[in-house]
């Protein structure tokens, strides 16, 4: 009986030596150590012996069990190796070469603008509003003096939800908002920045676009205010050489109203292409806001009065960066986003 269990034992030493794979291995393990293998066969056969070679035979089988169970958990972790290595090898991988790092991202050149714009009048005393840009008509026509069939609404076409209900075309209604939340507090000096919505879509206008609207109404606000804030803000946007000039316009919700240009800055005022031989470029639309606006919103118009602003991120964005066309900037293309960095 010793001799017999020897003998499994070295046969099983060497199909375990010679085994080529793990699932070879496998298989042997069945062979000899499973339910119905050598090993098993012989324990379970113990009945047969005398009680003086019993314990004998048992405690040599299962010595030798435990020397095949040893031997098979090394050669399979050798074999595991071996096969990895292998794959590798075939993959091609060269686990030498170091990692892909990580880039950090950086912030949307708008986004950029966004905040100089917010941070230049932070400094002058502004605070920053905001306001939803799902608008009701009123909060977007109606109170900013713009009524129903005025042809001005033909120059913001907006996309609606039903006649009630649109996406604001300007940040204007925030305007109304912050004048019927603070009536009649004075002073009011806001900034609104935020996106807005026209059905627009070529070189220099897209659906989507940011703006940031100013509010300020007081006791004895005047155009010169306007425009001693306007001056500032070009100089600390654009450069100390600024100059700032307004020209007429209308715009429903302010009285009178004017156009803001600052010198051009590509050529600093000589004349170029870009401000078609002027000197001038045209930056934002302003006012003195309109009596009516005022009332709407519960500022009495013979106690109070106020100027109002908006300019168009993008717009500042171009200028500042000399970019050609306002639909790079929602293209997404890494190229165009980097240079920003
Ligand atoms: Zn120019």
């Amino acid at each position: 009986m010793q001799e017999k269990l020897k003998a499994i034992a070295t046969g099983a030493r060497t199909d375990i030596s010679m085994a080529k794979s793990q699932e070879e291995l496998k298989k042997i393990q069945v062979k000899y150590l499973g339910k119905k293998g050598e090993i098993t066969a012989v324990l379970r056969g113990m009945g047969q012996l005398s009680p003086e070679e019993r314990p004998l035979i048992g405690s040599l089988a299962n010595k030798i069990r435990d020397e095949l169970e040893a031997l098979f958990a090394e050669r399979e972790l050798q074999l595991r190796k071996e096969e990895q290595q292998r794959r590798i090898a075939a993959e091609k991988v060269d686990i030498t070469l170091p990692g892909r790092p990580q880039e950090l991202g950086h912030l949307h050149p708008l986004t950029t603008v966004m905040d100089e714009i917010a941070e230049i009048f932070l400094g002058m005393g502004f605070t920053i509003a905001d306001g939803p840009e799902v608008e009701t008509d009123y909060y977007n026509f109606e109170a900013l003096n713009i009524p129903k069939d005025h042809p001005a609404r033909d120059m913001q076409d907006s996309f609606y939800f039903n006649p009630e209900m649109l996406l604001r075309t300007h940040t204007s209604p925030v305007q109304v908002h912050t004048m019927e939340k603070l009536a009649p507090q004075v002073p009011v000096r806001i900034i609104a920045p935020g996106k807005v919505y026209r059905r627009d879509d070529d070189a220099t206008h897209s659906p989507m676009f940011h703006q940031v609207e100013g509010l300020v109404i007081d006791y004895n606000v005047s155009l010169a205010d306007l425009k001693g804030t306007l001056l500032l803000f070009a100089r600390q946007m654009f450069g100390s050489h600024q100059q700032v000039r307004l020209r007429p316009s209308f715009f429903p919700f302010t009285e009178p109203s004017a156009e803001v240009d600052i010198s051009c800055v590509m050529c600093h005022g000589k004349g170029c292409k870009v401000c078609k031989d002027t000197g001038w470029i045209e930056i934002l639309g302003s006012g003195m806001v309109h009596p009516r606006v005022l009332e709407m919103s519960g500022y009495d118009p013979e106690l109070y009065t106020g100027y109002a602003f908006g300019m168009g991120v993008e717009r500042i964005a171009m200028l500042k960066y000399g970019v050609d066309d306002l639909r790079l900037f929602f293209q997404n293309d890494i190229r165009m986003l980097r240079q920003f960095r």
